[in-house]
C-alpha cells in the first residue's frame, strides 16, 4: 500500500488508549455497557453549562448575517479581546487581541505554536509521563522530542530539564493540571523554571519557549489556583481549550496566547497566523468562537469530578494502589501493581476493568484511570477492584 512508511510505522504502533477502547466496544458487546468500566478515555461525562445552551439557543434565534463566513484567521477580534482580558486581569500583563489566535482546541494550537517557531533538527523538551499526542506533533514539524521525566511526585526536575537543554531547544512542553498524572506545579517551581531558562537562553543566545498546555486549568480541586506561567517564565505561550472546562470537546474550540513579554511577538503571531491557516485549520469554528467569548468565566460543576476523585482515590489507596493524590484534571496514575505494567492492564481487563498501561506515556510501571465517566459505573467498579487485587494478593 502506497502510505508513508513512517506514518504506517505510527499507525503500527497504534495508541494503547485506542486499542484499550477498541476492547471495551467488544466486551461491552458480550456483557453489556453497564457490567464494563471502562477508564481509558478522556472523554467528559458533563454536559455543557446551561449558559453554553442558553448562548447557543440565543444565536440560533437570532443570526448574525454573515456568522458562517471566513474571517481573519486569527479568529474574531471580539472573541480574541475577551479571552486578552481575562489573562490581562489574571497576570496584570497587558494583553491584547494581538496576542492571541483563536485554534481548533488546543492540540490544534499546539501545532500552529511547534509549526511556527521549529526548524528541521530543533528539540523540544517532553516531561515524561506526557500526553501521548506531542510527540507526532513535534515531528509534524520537523522537530526532535526529548523526553525528560518528572520526579517521583510527578513535579518539575528543573536540574533534569536543564541538563536536556541544548543549542538546538526551541521548546519545553509543560502540561498542568497533568494529563496523565493530575499534578499541578505550583508557582514556586515555575519560577525556578523561568530562571533557569533565562540563564540557558543567556548562555546558548537563543529564545526558548515554555509551551504551557492547560485545557484542565479551571478543572482543579482543594481551593488551588493556578499559577500563571505568564508570571513565571518570560517566553511563554498558553495552549489550551475548552474541550473539557466547557465540556465541548466535539466542537474544536480553543487557542494560543503569546506573552506580551516576548520581544518579537508581533513576528511570532504573524507565524502563528499564517500557520493556523496553511495547516488547513484556516480559522477556529465561527459559532464556537461566538459562543465561548461570553463564557470565559464559566465552567462544568467541578465539584462533580472531585467527587468521583474522592471516591476512586479513597477506595483505591484502601486497597492497597499507591498514587500520588491528584490536584487537577480528570486522571489517577498508580503505580502498577505488577512490575510489567501491560501485564497489569490484562489483569484487570479479565475483571472488566479497563485502564492504560503508564508505557503508553513514556511512564512503566504505572497505569492511568480516566473517571470522567458515570458515577454509577465509578460506584459499579469498586467491587471489581477489590476482586483484582486480592487476587493479586493485595488486600490487606
Ligand atoms: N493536551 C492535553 C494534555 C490533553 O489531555 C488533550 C486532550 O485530551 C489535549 C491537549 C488536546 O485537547 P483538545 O485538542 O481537544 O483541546
Amino acid at each position: 500500500m502506497a502510505i508513508s512508511k513512517k506514518i504506517e510505522k505510527s499507525i503500527t504502533g497504534a495508541s494503547w488508549i485506542r486499542k484499550m477502547f477498541e476492547e471495551g466496544e467488544r466486551l461491552r458487546k458480550i456483557y453489556g455497557s453497564e457490567k464494563v468500566y471502562d477508564f481509558t478515555l478522556g472523554n467528559p461525562d458533563l454536559e455543557p453549562p446551561a449558559a453554553f445552551k442558553e448562548a447557543l439557543k440565543e444565536l440560533a434565534l437570532r443570526p448574525v448575517p454573515g456568522m458562517h463566513r471566513y474571517m481573519s484567521n486569527a479568529g474574531y477580534t471580539d472573541t480574541r479581546l475577551a479571552v486578552a482580558k481575562v489573562l490581562a486581569a489574571q497576570t496584570g500583563l497587558p494583553f491584547d487581541e494581538n496576542h492571541v489566535v483563536m485554534t481548533c482546541g488546543a492540540g490544534a494550537a499546539l501545532n500552529v505554536v511547534l509549526k511556527s517557531i521549529l526548524d528541521p533538527g530543533d528539540e523540544v523538551i517532553i516531561l515524561s509521563p506526557f500526553f501521548v499526542e506531542y510527540k507526532f506533533y513535534i515531528d509534524n514539524h520537523g522537530g526532535i522530542a526529548k523526553e525528560v521525566p518528572t520526579t517521583k511526585e510527578f513535579k518539575l526536575d528543573i536540574n533534569a530539564i536543564s541538563g536536556a537543554i541544548t543549542s538546538r531547544t526551541k521548546a519545553i512542553i509543560i502540561n498542568s493540571p497533568n494529563n496523565p498524572t493530575g499534578v499541578v506545579y505550583d508557582e514556586e517551581s515555575l519560577k525556578e523554571l523561568g530562571r533557569m531558562i533565562a540563564g540557558m537562553e543567556s548562555k546558548f543566545g537563543n529564545q526558548v519557549f515554555v509551551l504551557s498546555d492547560e485545557p484542565y486549568a479551571k478543572i482543579i480541586y482543594d481551593s488551588l489556583t493556578l499559577p500563571s506561567i505568564f508570571n513565571c517564565v518570560k517566553n511563554s505561550i498558553v495552549v489550551t481549550s475548552h474541550s473539557k472546562d466547557l465540556a465541548l470537546p466535539g466542537e474544536r474550540i480553543g487557542y494560543a496566547a503569546i506573552s506580551p513579554l516576548i520581544e518579537n511577538a508581533g513576528l511570532l503571531m504573524d507565524a502563528m497566523v499564517f500557520c493556523n491557516r496553511t495547516l488547513g485549520f484556516v480559522n477556529a469554528p465561527a459559532l464556537m468562537q461566538r459562543l465561548v467569548a461570553g463564557l470565559q468565566h464559566e465552567s462544568v460543576d467541578i465539584e462533580r469530578y472531585r467527587e468521583k476523585r474522592d471516591i476512586l482515590y479513597n477506595n483505591l489507596t484502601s486497597l492497597g494502589f499507591k498514587m500520588v493524590k491528584p490536584q487537577g484534571a480528570f486522571y489517577l496514575f498508580p503505580e502498577s501493581p505488577l512490575p510489567d505494567d501491560v501485564e497489569f492492564v490484562m489483569a484487570a481487563q479479565k475483571h472488566n476493568i479497563l485502564l492504560v498501561p503508564g508505557s503508553g506515556f513514556g511512564a512503566p510501571g504505572y497505569f492511568r484511570i480516566a473517571y470522567c465517566i458515570d458515577k454509577q459505573v465509578i460506584l459499579n467498579s469498586l467491587p471489581a477492584f477489590k476482586a483484582l487485587a486480592a487476587e493479586l494478593g493485595m488486600t490487606r
